[in-house]
């Protein structure tokens, strides 16, 4: 039977904890041990990249495979490369809403448009929260933010239709409410052949919490009841994208053979 104390050992680095209590990276953290547990993937064929943000330590250094801590915006860059290199190697990047569309928003659409053969987790708890809480492309219209204490005038990014929209084999949104379809989703992420995109909406109770008035637990709550299947933009949930094309590395690969006759 799977405990969380085996996955505990098995799977997460022993040291104190980086994240606030009730902060939804923990569960993130938990999620992707169970999907490499119930795929009994090995874990020197995993590599985890992160970019800068609180999110990005849920592979670096928790998770129990090697990582690569890179700069802001720019792990999925990073793990392009690594999968040209070694197309062998499953390459999982962890990144917030701030570093995967914000700063490193081209790099997204470019590894979606290509396919690239690596799964992408975005941790979207709607503001830049390991810099304070300030807005971000994510963030609700009207939103309260550190920096937009009046509401913020400008609109979310539906992160999960550009980058359905730009070429990606899976896509799929859910909350940390949505543990089991989580696991389910990057189960699926890490065994996809092209470009695979996780959404989680995650709880940020340091700052957005503070801002709603609202602990982890009311948050989660909050979730429950406002992202639905039958919802419409991003309060959408569900799998919206599960389709086979052609992956970036096998292309090159094509290329390379062609070349060599
Ligand atoms: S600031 Fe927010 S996102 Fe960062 S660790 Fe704390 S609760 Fe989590």
């Amino acid at each position: 039977m799977i405990t969380a104390n085996y996955i505990k050992n098995e799977y997460i680095r022993r040291m104190p904890s980086a994240f606030c209590p009730g902060c939804g990276d923990g569960q993130i953290l938990n999620a992707i041990a169970r999907a490499i547990d119930h795929l009994k993937l090995p874990r020197n064929e995993i590599a985890a990249v992160s970019g800068i943000g609180c999110s990005a330590w849920i592979p670096s250094p928790y998770l129990r495979v090697d990582s690569l801590h890179t700069t802001h915006g720019r792990p999925i860059a990073f793990a392009t490369g690594l999968k040209v290199a070694n197309p062998k190697l499953k390459v999982l990047v962890v990144s917030g809403d701030g570093d995967c569309t914000g700063i490193g928003g081209n790099h997204l659409l470019h590894a979606a448009r290509s396919n690239v053969g690596i799964t992408v987790i975005m941790v979207n708890n709607g503001v830049y929260a390991m810099t304070g809480g300030q807005v971000a492309p994510t963030t609700e219209h009207e939103y309260k933010t550190v920096t937009t204490p009046y509401g913020n005038p400008a609109f979310a990014l539906n992160v999960s239709e550009v980058v359905a929209a730009a070429g990606a084999s899976y896509v799929a949104r859910w909350t940390t409410w949505h543990m089991n379809q989580l696991i389910r989703s990057i189960e699926k992420g890490l065994t996809k052949k092209g470009f695979s995109f996780i959404e989680v909406i995650s709880q940020c109770p340091t700052y957005e919490g503070r801002i709603l008035n609202m602990d982890h637990i009311q948050m989660l709550h909050w979730f429950r009841d406002k992202f639905k299947t039958d919802e419409k933009g991003v309060f959408r949930i569900g799998e919206f994208v599960d389709i086979e094309k052609p992956e970036l590395t096998d292309e090159l690969q094509k290329i390379i053979e062609k070349v060599r006759k």
